[in-house]
C-alpha cells in the first residue's frame, strides 16, 4: 500500500481543509496575496518617488480581504457602489479609493461624494455634469480623474488599433473631446480635475501596450499644458498584469514590466517639459490570482470508451466561470494523490446543467476516483467575484490560510438564504 500524500498549500493540508469545511471550497493564502503587496512595495513604491498602487477589489473583494490589503499600504480599486460599501464597512480609508466605472448611477454618484471616496474616476460628460451638481448641493469639491481610450494615434501598434477606440470605456482622444471636457472640468465648481487614466487589459504578459498607452497619454498630457494650461498631477495607468495559469505562462515581474514603464515617464516628461505626474497602478489579478485554489469532491466518473472521460466534481460554472464565459484554462491536481502518477487524461466536469460547464478540459491527472478531492489551482480572481446561484446551487465558503493556520472568511450560503429576498 503506497503512503497517502497531500496537497499542502500555506501550510495547510488541503484534504483535512476539505473535510473541515465541505466542498465546494475556496481557500485563498493569505500569505501569497500579502507577498505580492509587499513586493509591489519593494519594486515599485520604494524604488520610485510619488508613486501609489491599489488593489483593483472586482478580482476579488471580501471584507477580510479589504482589511489585509490595506493593512499593507494599498489603495482600492472600485467600480460600484456595493465595492464601496464593502470598503467602508471592512474600515478603508475612504480617501485611499478610486471609484471606476463606465455608468455610474445618480445613487453611486451621490455615494461616492458622501462618503469621500479619494478620486473619481469620470468616465463621460454625463457623469461629469451630474458630479459637479450634486457635488454642489453636497457643498464639495471632489478630485476626479479622466478615464481616456489611449485611441488609433499609432496605427502601428497591434494594441493601439480601431479597436482601442470602439470602447464602452473612456473618453475618446479623437476629435478633441477630451480637451473638451478638460475644459469643461476646469471652469466646473466642483470638481478638481487632478489628471488621466487609462487601463489597456488583462493578463498582460508584456508591457508594449502600456508603453504604448502611456506615449500616447504624454503626448495628451503635453497639447492640454500647451492649448489648456493644465498641469497634470496624476497619472493612473491601470492593471492588467499577467499571472501564471497553465503550461510556461508566467507570473508578471513588477520590475521588468514597470521599470521601462517609469524610464519612458521620466525621459518623455523631461523632454516635453512635463513634471512628472504621481503614477497609480491598480493590479487586481496579480494580487489574488494565484493566492487562490478551489476543492472540489470527485463524484460521477463517466467514461465514453475512446472518447472522453468525465470526472464530475461537486461544483463548476457556479463557482468558476472563466472556463465557461471566455475559455480560461486552470491547471488542478487530486490533493489527496500527491504522490502518484498522472495515469489518464481526463475532463473536469461542473454540475451545472450547461454542456459549457466544463472546467477543464484534457488534464493529465492520477487515477481519479469518487471522494477524491479535486485541486484547481490559481482560482484567487474573478472566481468568488463572478460566482452565481446558478441552478440554485449555494455559493461555496472561503476559507483562508497562513503558514499552516486556517479561518474562514466567508460562510457557505445556505438555502434559506437564497430564498431570503423572495416574497
Ligand atoms: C479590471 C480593472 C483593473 C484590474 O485588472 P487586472 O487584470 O485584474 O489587474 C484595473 N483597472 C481597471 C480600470 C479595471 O477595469
Amino acid at each position: 500500500m503506497m503512503k497517502k500524500k497531500d496537497f499542502i498549500f500555506d501550510g495547510c493540508n488541503m484534504t483535512e481543509l476539505a473535510a473541515k469545511y465541505g466542498t465546494p471550497l475556496y481557500v485563498m493564502s493569505e500569505s501569497s496575496i500579502v507577498d505580492k503587496c509587499r513586493e509591489i512595495k519593494a519594486r515599485f513604491l520604494n524604488q520610485y518617488p510619488n508613486t501609489r498602487a491599489v488593489f483593483a477589489s472586482k478580482a476579488f473583494q471580501t471584507l477580510e480581504v479589504c482589511r489585509i490589503v490595506t493593512r499593507e499600504g494599498l489603495g482600492m480599486d472600485t467600480v460600484s457602489g456595493g465595492e464601496i460599501y464593502t470598503a467602508h464597512k471592512a474600515g478603508v480609508p475612504m480617501e485611499n479609493l478610486d471609484f471606476h466605472g463606465n455608468n455610474k448611477t445618480l445613487q453611486e454618484i451621490q455615494m461616492a461624494v458622501d462618503y469621500n471616496v479619494g478620486r473619481i474616476v469620470v468616465d463621460n460628460r454625463y457623469e461629469l455634469q451630474n458630479l459637479n451638481q450634486y457635488a454642489g448641493e453636497a457643498n464639495k469639491k471632489v478630485k476626479i480623474l479622466f478615464r481616456f481610450t489611449p485611441g488609433v494615434d499609432s496605427h502601428t501598434h497591434k494594441f493601439i488599433t480601431t479597436g482601442q477606440l470602439d470602447s464602452k470605456f473612456g473618453i475618446p482622444l479623437e476629435n478633441g473631446i477630451l480637451k473638451e471636457m478638460v475644459k469643461l472640468a476646469e471652469e466646473m465648481e466642483h470638481v478638481e480635475l487632478m489628471g488621466f487614466h487609462f487601463h489597456v487589459g488583462s493578463q498582460l504578459s508584456s508591457n508594449e501596450a502600456h508603453l504604448a498607452a502611456l506615449d500616447i497619454a504624454l503626448k495628451m498630457m503635453k497639447e492640454v499644458k500647451a492649448e489648456l494650461g493644465f498641469e497634470t498631477k496624476e497619472l493612473n495607468i491601470g492593471g492588467g498584469f499577467g499571472i501564471h495559469y497553465t503550461g510556461d505562462e508566467k507570473t508578471v515581474n513588477i520590475s521588468e514590466f514597470l521599470d521601462p514603464v517609469m524610464e519612458e515617464l521620466y525621459v518623455k516628461c523631461e523632454e516635453y517639459g512635463l513634471s512628472v505626474p504621481e503614477i497609480t497602478i491598480e493590479p487586481g489579478r496579480w494580487i489574488v490570482g494565484e493566492a487562490g485554489v478551489t476543492l472540489y469532491t470527485v463524484g460521477s466518473i463517466k467514461e465514453i470508451p475512446g472518447i472522453r472521460k468525465y470526472i464530475g466534481i461537486d461544483g463548476g460554472m457556479t463557482d468558476n466561470i472563466r472556463p465557461g464565459l471566455y475559455d480560461a484554462k486552470y491547471e488542478a491536481l487530486i490533493a489527496n494523490k500527491m504522490n502518484q502518477q498522472e495515469t489518464e487524461v481526463v475532463s473536469i466536469a461542473g454540475k451545472c446543467c450547461e454542456s459549457t460547464d466544463i472546467l477543464i478540459y484534457d488534464i493529465e491527472l492520477p487515477k481519479a476516483e469518487s471522494g477524491d478531492i479535486l485541486a484547481v489551482l490559481g482560482t484567487g480572481a474573478y472566481c468568488y467575484a463572478l460566482s452565481s446561484n446558478y441552478n440554485r446551487i449555494p455559493r461555496a465558503a472561503v476559507v483562508l490560510v497562513k503558514d499552516g493556520e486556517d479561518r474562514l472568511i466567508v460562510k457557505r450560503e445556505t438555502y434559506e438564504e437564497m430564498i431570503s429576498r423572495e416574497i
